[in-house]
């Protein structure tokens, strides 16, 4: 089976979260390989991978895994300076380049011969057979010689990873989610340091067949080769639209904003998530302005994380390509904000949108809009998504992965303002 060798930070080991950090990342490892038959091992401070199917298939799933600085396919051999060579002067033949350079390394510093040594022999080696030069400066190609216990790890060719922590060793967090570009792009930043997001979106439509099947879901998937199994919150904008009506129009973003806080907040225990998350960035609208953060903060009970707050929209637009969320985050799509006013205030008062959140029984209305939410759930690994009333879906432990062990159906509990 082809096999690779696949490397995390060092510095993410420090400390006492090893065990998980490695766990995590195997676990993970594993499911963005499904259907590859793969095989994740520990060999001396790196996994090895053995996984079924194109190599490029293979690489393009192991770029998605967060926690992974790189990986190489490897040709794996015995540790004997025959068998390595062997494999050494299989990888320059194959090489397209007339100049090359071996790099040695012991992870096993059992073995006789020493990694300067060992590159010199192989470099000599592989000359007088190939023909091609060492160039220690500026090489066509790379060769690799990992000497681990027990065996050789030979290989030219890093490809980079994501960078990050495994998702699901940072906790859980309610992202209100859009859909427009930047809220897929701080989920996907959510999860880059290990976080597991669960969507919270809530729609304009009469009932939850139209973000169902529209980008919203599209892109929920999209990110879940990044996050594995995913749940998202569908709630219906029409119970606090009704009741607010006659709010003050340039009050109206930032009271619905505190809304929609106020009922990620009551979601969070059924899900066991201990934050809240945005795609806000600073000044970006004048709905995120300084202030008007400070208005949808006050009185919050869990901690509000914002990935995105410091981006400019250009490096938000760049991020999405690369993660391939940008053109879904075009399609077009009837967004409940797109009907509250375009000329918000943007110094709302926090402590006048706590005043009117209590006078418009925001705490009740929560309540009922979390009573007709819909849960949908989508599973990568089987294809398999999943929509269903949010009681009856929480009842059956439908959260999945994203819902806390132990805290099946937990009703959601609304605090006031
Ligand atoms: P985005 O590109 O993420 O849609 P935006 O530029 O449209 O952001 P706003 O509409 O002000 O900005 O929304 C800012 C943030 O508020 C979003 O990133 C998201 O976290 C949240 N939000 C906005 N609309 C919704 C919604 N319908 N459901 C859930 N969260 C929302
Ligand atoms: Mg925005």
């Amino acid at each position: 089976l082809p096999t690779y060798v696949v490397h995390y930070s060092e510095i993410a080991l420090k400390g006492r979260n090893r065990p998980e950090f490695l766990r995590a990342l195997r676990h993970n490892l594993q499911r963005a390989l499904h259907g590859l038959s793969p095989e994740v091992s520990l060999h001396d401070g790196r996994f090895l991978v053995e996984a079924e199917g194109d190599p490029a298939e293979t690489g393009r799933r192991l770029s998605t895994v967060f926690g992974v600085v790189w990986f190489a396919p490897v040709t794996t051999v015995s540790p004997s300076y025959d068998d390595i060579s062997a494999a050494v002067l299989a990888q320059a033949q194959g090489a397209i380049s007339r100049s090359f350079k071996i790099e040695a390394r012991r992870a096993d510093k059992s073995f006789q011969i020493g990694s300067q040594e060992l590159a010199r022999r192989l470099g000599a080696e592989v000359a007088e057979r190939t023909g091609k030069g060492v160039d220690l400066r500026d090489p066509g190609v790379v060769i690799h010689a990992d000497v681990l216990r027990g065996r050789c790890l030979v290989y030219s060719g890093r490809s980079s990873g994501p960078g990050g922590l495994p998702v699901g060793t940072a906790g859980r967090v309610m992202h209100l989610f859009s859909g427009g570009i930047d809220s897929p792009v701080a989920a996907w930043l959510l999860m880059k340091r290990g976080c597991r997001p669960v969507y919270v979106h809530f729609y304009l439509a009469p009932g939850p067949d139209y973000p169902l099947d529209s980008k919203i879901t599209r892109l929920v998937r999209a990110l879940s080769d990044y996050g594995g199994k995913s749940s998202m919150v569908l709630v219906p904008f029409a119970e606090y639209q009704a009741a607010t009506i006659g709010a003050p129009a340039e009050l109206e973003p930032s009271l619905f904003r505190r809304f929609m806080r106020m009922t990620a907040e009551a979601l969070a225990p059924s899900f066991g998530a201990s934050g809240i998350a945005t795609g806000d960035s600073l000044s970006q609208a004048a709905s995120q302005t300084i202030w008007n953060l400070a208005a949808f903060d006050e009185g919050a009970s869990l901690p509000i994380f914002r990935p995105l707050l410091t981006y400019d929209k250009e490096e938000i637009v760049t991020l999405a390509r690369s993660i391939g969320t940008y053109d879904a985050s075009l399609e077009e799509y009837k967004d409940c904000c797109a009907i509250v006013t375009r000329h918000p205030r943007t110094r709302a008062k926090a402590s006048l949108i706590s005043a009117l959140a209590k006078k418009l029984e925001f705490a009740a209305l929560v309540g009922k809009s979390i009573d007709l939410s819909t849960m949908y759930v989508f599973n990568p690994a089987t294809g398999e998504s999943r929509a269903a009333p949010l009681a009856a879906a929480l009842r059956r432990g439908d959260g999945g992965e994203g819902q806390a062990r132990g805290s099946p159906g937990a009703a959601p509990t609304v605090s006031s303002a």
